[in-house]
């Protein structure tokens, strides 16, 4: 399976560097020295529009000035520190002051190198490229930390953290959200009766399915044959037709070492804008578990079906 087709944008894109530092001249100097270098770079002039340019553009590197005015670069530093959009942005200081304590204290403080103001063209180069090496490492390891070794697909790590963005996000604006829950139907005796590498076949097979789902879905692996897809602004009627199609093509798809194998999958449905007439503020917890409630439902009338309809609650 492709990994790379669930990367983000920055694996492909040229790395950026921003520069913090409110001397025009810089800008310019660092412009025209650098434009043949594979980076682009961009420019703030003071600690505001550096810490918001930062939250938008999510450059590799920042380089930061010491000497800001207004502000002075330490206390920019421990702000995009502590802002989760910009703290894992690799910080490079530059400062004409290089007391030996500064350059302690910046290390300290999270930046990951300092360069002395006035500096050489080729060092400043040099330490920018290594930057931008380790922080575009950084970035995949991160990203493989969420993806699922077999199916590719997003882990029960990422779905947790996307669910909780996406309930939030879906709450403040007032907009639809769906939650599509999936099993595979009878399972655990496809890996009886045909061995589990075959059943490894399947769980790809249908996470490929799931994969072809519309650019806006979130498709994830859960756990074990289970698998939840995140549908951002979407209202129980379309997550309906989703989940109707992928299970149309999984109980269509043709097993080429198994010609007259046919399976299946069940699916159970809910969304937040549905869930407001209940008492109490609906959380993404009561989210997934009346999606599992409505995927007990569709397993229990038959599997092989897509329910939208949770079970009513026993006491
Ligand atoms: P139901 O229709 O009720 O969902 O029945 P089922 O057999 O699918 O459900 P059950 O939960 O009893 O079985 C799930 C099976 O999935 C058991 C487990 O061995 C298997 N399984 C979980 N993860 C993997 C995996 O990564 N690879 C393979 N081959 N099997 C797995
Ligand atoms: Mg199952
Ligand atoms: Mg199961």
């Amino acid at each position: 399976m492709n990994l790379s087709a669930f990367m983000p944008e920055f694996r492909s894109r040229t790395p950026r560097v921003l520069v913090i530092d409110d001397s025009e001249l810089i800008h310019r100097l660092l412009r025209t020295r650098l434009q043949l270098e594979q980076m682009e770079i961009h420019c703030a002039a003071d600690a505001k529009a550096g810490h918001e340019l930062a939250r938008t553009l999510q450059p590799e590197v920042i380089l930061l000035d010491i000497d800001l005015d207004g502000t002075d670069g330490f206390e920019l530093l421990a702000r995009l520190k502590e802002d989760a959009a910009t703290h894992d942005i690799a910080v490079i200081f530059i400062s004409a002051n290089c007391e030996t304590m500064d350059r302690v204290r910046c290390l300290d403080l999270g930046a990951i190198d300092f360069i002395a103001k006035p500096f050489e063209i080729a060092e400043l180069k040099a330490r920018l490229r290594s930057a931008i090496r380790i922080q575009t490492l950084l970035r995949m390891l991160a990203q493989r930390a969420q993806l699922d070794g077999l199916t590719a697909l997003w882990n029960r790590s990422y779905f947790e953290q996307r669910l909780n963005a996406e309930f939030s996000e879906a709450r403040r604006h007032g907009r639809a959200l769906s939650l599509v829950m999936c099993d595979i139907d009878h399972f655990k005796s496809v890996n009886d009766r045909y061995g589990h590498p075959f059943g490894d076949e399947v769980l790809a097979q249908f996470a490929q399915i799931l994969g072809t789902s519309r650019a806006s879905d979130v498709p994830c692996r859960y756990g074990g044959e289970e698998f939840g897809i995140i549908l951002p602004n979407t209202v129980l009627a379309e997550a309906t037709e989703v989940a109707e199609r992928i299970r149309a093509a999984f109980e269509a798809h043709r097993w080429r070492r198994y010609p007259d194998l046919v399976l299946t999958a069940s699916f159970g449905i809910a969304e937040v804008t549905n869930m407001l007439h209940l008492t109490g503020e609906p959380t993404k917890d009561l989210l997934v578990s009346r999606a599992d409630q409505a995927l007990y439902a569709a397993k229990r009338a038959g599997r092989n079906r897509v329910s939208n309809e949770p079970l009513p609650m026993v006491a």
